[in-house]
């Protein structure tokens, strides 16, 4: 099995371990880290990031990611889970959907390494993690006020993005084209997989990812166009 490097750090098969990446730092210079776990089974296999926090007001992700750490289910035998449960530390901070300077992550990728913060995140997804894994799934809220019914969004003429949407057997599957400068576009170029889970609304933790109300359609799987 080969070594894994994320961040300039090795990880080795069987091991486990917190990587901190530091971005930026807030105006009193207090450095502030944004942690991504690794966890490495013994035996060959793929990895998988489950990410979350892109946007830093979607709390229901971040517990997701959490509770999957808490609950130990990262903890492969084969392959290897890397969890990463905020990405926009700065927009959580500030109960934010972006970076202090306005701007959306997903929506400044590749990033520069020199640029705005919000490129300077996107600048090491692509550079630090996304050559690491081989599938993703980036979990989401509906933005402003709107509540999103849980559903996973993907690219159904992609084979193995729509076998990975279809697999995750949320209640909704949506065929959703790539967006300009997001992760999932910039991953895809780069012929990794991922998918992004949206459930529930901002500010807010959901067990069920908000289906109240919807349960008389929760025993089915259904696709459509989704085509904003
Ligand atoms: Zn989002």
């Amino acid at each position: 099995m080969k070594d894994l490097t994320i961040a300039s750090q090795i990880i080795r098969p069987g091991e486990s371990t917190e990587i901190n990446i530091n971005i930026a730092r807030l105006p009193s210079r207090t450095l502030i880290d944004t942690p991504i776990y690794v966890y490495r089974g013994l035996e060959e296999g793929p990895v998988l990031s489950l990410t979350a926090g892109m946007h830093g007001d979607e709390i229901n992700g971040m517990e997701i990611v959490r509770r999957i750490l808490d609950n130990g289910y990262n903890k492969v035998k084969r392959g290897t889970v890397l969890c990463m449960p905020i990405i926009n530390m700065y927009g959580f901070l500030n109960y934010s959907r972006e970076v202090p300077d306005g701007k959306d992550i997903n929506r400044s990728f590749p990033g520069s390494k020199g640029g705005s913060l919000a490129s300077r995140v996107a600048w090491h997804m692509t550079h630090e993690i996304i050559p690491a894994i081989d599938y993703g799934i980036d979990f989401h809220t509906g933005g402003s006020m709107r509540t999103n019914y849980p559903q996973v969004r993907c690219v159904m003429e992609d084979q193995r993005n729509a076998e990975l949407a279809m697999a995750f057997h949320a209640p909704f599957t949506i065929d959703s084209p790539f967006r300009p400068q997001s992760l999932r576009q910039t991953a895809a170029k780069h012929e990794k997989n991922i998918i992004v889970y949206e459930g529930g609304r901002i500010h807010s933790i959901r067990s069920t990812g908000n289906r109240r109300g919807f349960k008389r359609h929760t025993s089915f799987n259904e696709t459509f166009k989704y085509d904003r």
